[in-house]
This record gives structure tokens, sequence and C-alpha cells, in this order.
């Protein structure tokens, strides 16, 4: 017994190189787990298993709700207070639909333990027993100014999933769960749906907490090389040693009943002048068994693949070669009880329907009675393997990914332990493939199992519109049979709210949560040292360090060799590549080339800014490859076959992708809008922005559309220029190689990365200028399927001749962690807000999920007067020096800090500069802070305005835009 837990299982997993321990809390049943090495970057999370019982979102307004202030720490935003000013690696928390899940991550022992109280101690003793605010700011409430105003719903998370539910995606995928799990939590929106959000009262809200949040209904992960004792201790004596044993009535039943031959269609918006024609979805998906058979899981993983997801996936493959649908995309998913399989065929009609049952099925049986080819699922193997070897979860610590591994199998009464441990089960996979295992699964689990759901999605002109209208038309009659005296309460209560909001927090408050100090920090920071050599003229710039034996393999090309009206073509060659057939490949043999012998290679096309010289910029595209060294000579051969051998005129196939990337980008744009807004923002402010916008953003996305609409008449000419171009950019005079790699690998190295050499061409051409006008307008992007605003307000500070400093970062953290923050989530209601002040002159203020628009660009401009008057203690700038240190020094995966030394080599930024910049944000202080306070204002009063969100709000605000354009 240690502190309270008693040691169940002691085991050594060495397929993450852990110790790993699994307790038991005597007193309450609460489990935890220790997974023990030496990363520094360590975990802390607990989770609940948290059951919804309807759409009203408590779940997850409780997730938020939590971390508003507890007892030990009553300021009124913990949660946005430490995002402010921690180390961390990792804050933020999580609703399932049957979990929540509260990690974070931290390589500062002294801070790690400090959270983990925090964490805790908002979990276990929440504020909002006694706030009643709290439910109301995150979740929502009516909001009325006077006794004349409309009244109006408001809410974090009521916007939040306003955003998030206008997807047709996320819509589908909630009516299959209800299709499918009937009699279960799944059938349920977790997250809300804003329709119920609004019935969800103060006393159900406690009543939910009093139900789930206990230890004995917690499940403790530490991962990482704390002292365990001490973080025993804590848990055990700060908490759970409080608290007697629980009994829970709260298991997950298992779907077993199920209705045959579900075929259901529901309906979606678009706008008015949309044409309905190819806007359906066609779903088909299956129940298959339970989670906790860790075997079947890792087959359906590999079947998923073989079937629908990769490139030469065989449904893929043969409705590639009818005209049924735009795209084709699978999700498996294994985190639920019962696993599910889901198929889509995207942009379709629904006259098609039977056509596409009939076919998968068809295929299906065809696959048990012929057998899959082997190679396929060789490559869909050896992919799983190399990326579980690799263990680099770009960005993610390994703890928190090993944390959602382990929750599954956890929560459902499984040895968690065993989710952690891969050999067996790939030794498993390897063996089946000689054999007919994968056929049989296909057979018993998707051909014969009845337990499946057909679902449609429909396209419905204007339904959005009729149901904002329906809502607002709701509240004009709630508040109409209001009494006088509900009226007069709403308005008080608004107020109170608002009072509550604005409030700030007492330093004595403030100085309970913990706070490292500018002593903890290390001065020194980080640096990328690139080896430079040459062999046979090829520049190769190595980054040595420990690569778990993976050689990372990139290659620069420089694409100013194209002219300025041909560079949307870039972007699609790279977006080609690998997808078609080559010389010696097919497109699905290619796939499974590289799928058995590498570890994948990504084509990216990207620009970057000389330090000294923003204007001129360097296009380039990039290669990047993984590969173990044994293997690194055929990765040389497969890039070589794709960059020297890719044949463009099937022109059958190209139109297929360009469809496909078109229906991608109509989804991505019409519905989230989150990457267009800000590409296309830049485009008002660099060259680099404006080329951006046309690798990238919406420019790209007109020229795609245009493609696609002309190809008939054009794909001669489209499979010429992509040929023209790949011969210009893919030349011996126009490259060079940055490798990441452990130093023994070095000779081999040099011997083969050369024979990269014969797969260029010779071609010389000239370096364009290019002239990239910049594109300065006030835009609305107007789209009739989402309810809710992304705002954006931008400049470019070097327009005005400020040139970067560190200090620039910390005014940054403290606009966007406590300004923005305050004033547009926690009062304004959306779901996030922040800013960028970036090293290459880029100024944006923008918000996110955001019920309002005129209101949001006031609160942009008055940013200005909130540096003016603000007054921080020089501890308050201390957090927000930390919180911008950690945003500078996330841990990176080995192969991304080799490509970031030497993009700084290559834009001409000095050894020393990232300590440089460091020194300038440790240094900070209030006086620097407020001397930008005229930079600021300087760029407010030269601001350009973009904002993507509801149609009818943009064109209710026309007189901010020059210019509306309708997304739908
Ligand atoms: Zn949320």
């Amino acid at each position: 017994m240690v502190h309270g837990f008693k040691l169940i299982k002691k085991e050594n997993v060495k397929e993450i190189n852990s110790l790993v321990y699994l307790f038991k809390h005597a007193k309450t049943n609460a489990e935890l787990i220790k997974v023990e090495n030496e990363d520094n970057n360590k975990t802390f999370s607990i989770s609940f298993k948290t059951l919804p019982y309807s759409n009203n979102g408590i779940a997850h307004i409780m997730e938020h709700s939590v971390l508003m202030g507890s007892k030990k720490y009553p300021v009124k935003d913990p949660f946005g207070i430490l995002s402010k000013g921690s180390m961390t690696t990792f804050l933020n928390a999580f609703t399932g639909s049957d979990r929540t899940i509260y990690p974070f991550s931290s390589t500062n022992d002294k801070e790690f333990m400090g959270l983990m109280d925090v964490y805790l101690d908002a979990v276990f003793n929440p504020l909002f027993y006694s706030e009643k605010n709290i439910l109301k700011q995150e979740g929502w409430y009516y909001s009325l100014k006077d006794f004349d105003s409309p009244l109006t719903v408001n809410g974090i998370v009521y916007n939040e999933m306003k955003g998030a539910l206008a997807s047709p995606y996320a819509q589908l995928w909630n009516h299959v769960l209800k299709a499918l799990f009937p009699d279960t939590v799944y059938k349920y929106i977790s997250g809300g749906d804003p329709r119920e959000i609004t019935q969800l009262k103060q006393d159900e809200f406690i009543k939910f907490h009093q139900n789930y949040y206990h230890p004995s209904n917690s499940y403790i992960f530490l991962y990482g090389n704390g002292d365990l004792n001490k973080e025993l201790e804590l848990i055990n004596h700060n908490y759970l040693s409080k608290y007697d044993k629980k009994e829970f009535n709260n298991s997950i039943k298992l779907q077993n009943n199920y209705r045959n031959n579900i075929d259901e269609e529901y309906k979606y918006s678009i706008s008015r002048n949309e044409e309905k024609k190819n806007k359906s979805f066609i779903s088909i998906n299956w129940v298959i068994e339970k989670s906790s058979d860790l075997k079947l899981k890792a087959a359906m993983k590999i079947i998923n693949d073989v079937l629908a997801s990769s490139s030469g996936a065989i449904l893929k493959k043969s409705l590639q070669d009818k005209e049924w649908g735009e795209d084709f995309v699978s999700s498996f998913d294994g985190s639920m009880k019962q696993m599910l399989l889901s198929l889509v065929l995207v942009n379709s009609d629904k006259k098609y329907k039977q056509n596409f049952l009939n076919l998968i099925y068809e295929e299906l049986n065809k696959t048990v009675k012929n057998g899959i080819e082997k190679d396929l699922i060789k490559a869909a193997i050896s992919d799983m393997e190399f990326h579980l070897r690799e263990a680099d979860y770009d960005g993610y610590s390994n703890g928190l990914v090993y944390n959602f591994k382990i929750l599954s199998n956890w929560m459902f009464g499984n040895n968690p332990i065993e989710s952690l441990k891969y050999e067996k089960i790939l030794a498993f996979l390897k063996e089946k493939v000689q054999t007919d295992y994968f056929e049989k699964i296909i057979k018993k689990h998707l051909i014969d199992n009845d337990h499946k759901a057909v679902i449609t999605l429909v396209p419905e002109k204007g339904l959005l519109e009729e149901e904002m209208l329906a809502e607002k038309k709701k509240l004009q009659k709630i508040k109409k049979e209001m009494s006088d005296e509900d009226v007069q309460r709403i308005i008080f209560e608004t107020k109170e709210l608002k009072k509550y909001q604005t409030k700030e927090n007492t330093k004595k408050m403030l100085d309970k949560l913990p706070l490292l100090s500018l002593k903890d920090i290390d001065r020194k920071a980080k640096r990328f040292p690139i080896v430079e050599d040459k062999i046979e003229d090829i520049n190769i710039n190595y980054y040595f360090t420990n690569t778990n034996n993976i050689i990372y393999f990139n290659l620069y090309f420089d694409t100013s060799v194209i002219p300025e009206e041909d560079i949307p073509y870039i972007s699609l060659l790279t977006d080609l590549l690998e997808e078609l057939d080559t010389k010696n490949y097919n497109y699905d043999k290619l796939s499974n080339q590289i799928r058995i012998n590498t570890g994948g290679i990504e084509y990216e096309t990207t620009c970057w800014k000389y330090k000294n010289n923003p204007n001129n910029l360097q296009p380039l595209i990039k290669i990047k490859s993984k590969v173990i060294p044994k293997k690194l000579d055929k990765l040389i051969e497969l890039v070589g076959e794709i960059i020297s051998n890719t044949v463009f005129t099937d022109y059958e196939r190209l139109m297929k992708l360009i469809k496909q990337i078109r229906s991608e980008l109509d989804m991505e744009h019409g519905y989230s809008g989150e990457s267009l807004g800000i590409i296309r923002l830049q485009s008002y402010f660099s060259k680099c922005g404006v080329y951006g916008d046309l690798i990238d953003g919406y420019e790209y996305y007109k020229f795609i559309r245009k493609l696609d609409e002309q190809f008939d008449s054009k794909k001669e000419n489209i499979a010429h220029k992509l040929k023209e171009i790949s011969e210009k950019i893919f030349s011996i005079n126009n490259f060079e190689i940055q490798t990441t790699l452990e130093k023994k690998d070095r000779d081999l190295f040099k011997r083969e990365a050369v024979k990269i050499k014969k797969y260029l061409t010779e071609k010389k051409e000239e370096k364009k200028n290019y002239i990239l006008k910049r594109n300065r307008k006030n835009e609305g992007f107007a789209s009739s399927s989402t309810g809710v605003q992304n705002v954006y307000l931008g400049a470019n500070y070097k327009d005005y001749g400020y040139n970067f400093e560190g200090s620039f970062m910390v005014l940054n953290q403290m606009i966007s962690r406590d300004y923005l923050h305050k004033n547009l989530r926690i009062e304004g209601g959306a779901y996030g807000a922040w800013s960028i002040l970036n090293t290459s002159g880029f100024f944006c203020l923008s918000s996110y999920r955001d019920p309002n628009l005129a209101e949001t660009l006031e609160i942009f401009k008055k940013v200005v007067k909130y540096i003016n008057n603000v007054n921080f203690s020089q501890k308050e700038i201390t957090r927000l020096i930390i919180g911008t240190i950690s945003t500078v020094e996330d841990p990176m995966s080995p192969s991304s800090e080799g490509q970031l030394g030497f993009k700084m080599k290559r834009i001409g930024l000095e050894k020393d500069y990232l300590q440089k910049i460091k020194n300038e944000i440790l240094d900070t202080n209030s006086k620097k802070i407020k001397n930008h306070r005229k930079m600021i204002e300087q760029l407010i009063e030269n601001s350009f305005v973009l904002v993507y969100g509801n149609a009818k709000k943009i064109k209710m605000n026309k007189n901010i835009f020059d210019k509306i354009i309708n997304l739908n």
C-alpha cells in the first residue's frame, strides 16, 4: 500500500520503453495508471465516465464549467489564466460520447505538481454549485438588455456547437449513431444540440456532477519521469482520502437488439441559390462487436485501410469508374463500447443509393471469394507498424496519446495495459496475411452483419434560415408570454452576469494559482545546428539526433522557375503526385510499394520570407519522407519514380482527382472557413500572403472549381502544364537535401542520396520575379450553412517601419489571452478569440464561432485603449512571459527540429537568433509593452477586415465590406 493505493499490476512494456503500474485506491476504488519512463514531458489526466441522457450537452458544458474556478482556487477563470502563463506543453479538456477527460502536460516538475492540484480541485470542488453565472456563461442564457429589446440566447458551448454542427459530416454522424444505438448513450449528441442546450437547468447540472464526478468513477493517468511517490501522496492526501466508496450503476449497455434494414433519409441546409444536384451524402454503417477485442480492432483498422481508405483501396477503386459521387470516405471508430465502420459517398445524388449499396456488397463478396491481394494487406500492416515504432505524434505529447489509447479498454473494464503492447498484435496480423483471416472477418462482420444502417443526407434549400427564423419566433413568443416580473428578472440577470464577467480577480485570489518564477526558466534557447556537406554538387544539410533508427529524407525544390500565372498549378501538382500512375507503376501498386517500404512521402507547396528582405520570397516544393536505413535505396527509387515518371494524361483519373479536391475544398470552405479566413487575410498584406492564397486559399479554390467545370475542353492543356511544370521544378539545378538522422547512418546516406540525381532533369530556367499584387479589400465570405462568424482584422507592421522583437510576443500573449479572451469569449460568448503578431509582420485579431460581427470589430478597435489603461504588476507580466516562452519552446519531433534548423539557415537567421528572441521575451517589462501602443494604434487605423460567417448576418452589415462573396 502506497499512500492509500494498492498495486494491482506492474509490467515492463518494452514497446514504449516504460514501466507501467496499475493501482487501485483502497478507500474509493479509484484506479490509477502510471507509465514511468525517462520522458520529462510529463502528463496527468483524470477522466470520468459521464453518460448523457439527452442532447442538452450537459457533459460538455460541465467540462467547460469545472475549469471556471474551484474552492481552493477561487479565481474566476483559472483555466484561462493558466493558458496565459504556464510552461504546459498541453492544456485542455475533452468530452466524448461516454467520458470526460482532463489532461495536461508539462516539462517542469514544480509546475506539474502544482497544476495537478488545480485540476483535481477543479473536478472535485467546482464553484458552479453556488455561482450560477458559470452555467450561463459556459452553457447558455437568455440575454435581454432592456424591456423593449428582443430576447436572445447566448453562451459559449451554445455557439461552439452551432459552429460544430454546421458541417454535414457532423450531422450525418449524429444520425448514424442515433439509428444504430437507440438504447444506449451513444444516441445522444454529447456536445449538445443548440436547440436542446437551452433546456438545461442549474439543479440537474449539479445533480449530474454529484452523480459522476466522484473518485469511485475516476480513472487517473500519470506519465513520464515524475516522482511517483510524491504524485500518489498528493492525489491521496489532498483529494481521494476525503471520499468513501460509492456504488455506480454506470456500465454502458451493449446494443444487441437492432432493427433490420434501417434506411433513413435526413435533410441538411444549403443556400436558396444553390443547386441541389450532387449534394447528397449516402452512407452505410456497421456495428462490429466489442472494442475490447484488441485483435479484431487491429484487424478492422487494416480492413478499413484495404477496403476504403488507402489510395488503392478495393471499394475506392471500383467506385472510381462510376459517376455516382465526387468523393468516397471511410471511418473506423474503436473508441466506443462497440466498434463502428462507416463508408460515405460524398456529393452524390440519392438516385444512386441502390447502385452504391449493390456495388459495395458485390465487391465485398468478390473480395471474400477471390481473396484480398496480399500486397494490399502487407502495405496496411507495414504502415501501421512504422507509425507505432516511430511514435511521433506531431505536437501531441506521447503521454497524451498513450492515455487515449488505454482509456477505452480501461473504462470498459478490460486490462488497460494490453492496449500499449503492439508487438503481439503486429505479429498476429503478419501471421494472418497468408491465411483467409481478413476475408472471414469481412464475411462475418460486414456481409453477414445485419446490425447496420443506411443513412442518406439530402440538401434542403434555406433550411438554416428557416430554423433561425423559427428560433427567433420562438424567442418572441417566450418573451410575449413572460410576466413583467419575469422580463425584469431576465434584464437583471443579464446585468448580473455582465457584472460577474467583468469583475477582476483580486491579487489574493490570483496568488493562489501556481506560477513559476523567471528563475525556474532555462535562459538558454534551443539550437538546431545544421551540418552542410556537398556531394557531387548536391547540397546536403544534416541534422543529427536520436531518431528511433529512422532517416528523414527531405527534398526542397525552388519553384520560382514557374511563371506567376501558373502558381496554382504547383499546388495542384503536389496534390496529384503519388495519386497518378507512373511509367513503371499503377497508382495503387505505387501506393502499396510506398507503404511496404517507407513511412510515407508527403508533398507540400510553401513559401519562405527572407529575414532581411521579406518581399523577396522563396517559393518551394518540399517532399518529405521517412524510412528505416536499410530501405533508403528503395525510398529514393520511389521518390525518383514519382518526380520523374508521373503520367499526367490519364484524363479519367485526372478528372476524378480534381473533382475530389474540389469536393474536399467545398466542405472545408462551405462549412467551417477556418483556414479560408486566415489565409485570405494575409493576402491583403504581403507577397507571401498572396502566394499562400494562390496555393492554399480561396484563390486556389476558385482555380480548382474552374478546372473542374472546364475539364473537358481543357484537359490536354492541364496535363501538358503539369508535365511542363514538373520538368522545370524537378531539376538538378534547383534543389537541396535536408536530412535528419543518426550519425551512424551518415556514410550510408552519402552513398545513397546522390542516386536521386538520375531522376532529375537538367532544365535550367530563369528565376522569376513575382509581382503578387496584394488584394487589399474588406471582404465578407457568406455561408448559408453556419449560424456563427469568424471575424478578422489585420495589418502589416513592416509597412510602417517596425521591426520584430521578442516583446511583441509578450504583447501578443496579453492581447490574446487577456483582452480578447475576456471580451470575446467570456463576455461575448464566442468559442474562441486570439491574436497574431508574428516575425514576418503580420498582425491579426480574430474571433471564432462568434455570435457577433460589428460588436466584435468594435472590441478589436478598443484594444489600443486597453493597452493604454492596463496596469499589470510585474507578477502578471511574469505570467505572460512564461506563457510566451511555452509557446515558443514546445517540444518538437526530431524531423521538425531538422526542418526548422534548415529553414532558419536559409532565410538568413543568425545562429543565436532564437537566443536573442528568448532574451528579449524574458526581459520584457510593462514599459516595453506600453511602448508598442503607438504601433498598435497605427495598425488598427490602417487595418482591413475579413469575416467568414452567416450569410444573412454579413448582408445585414454590408457597409463594412467592399465585397461580399457567396460561398454556397
Ligand atoms: Zn467545448
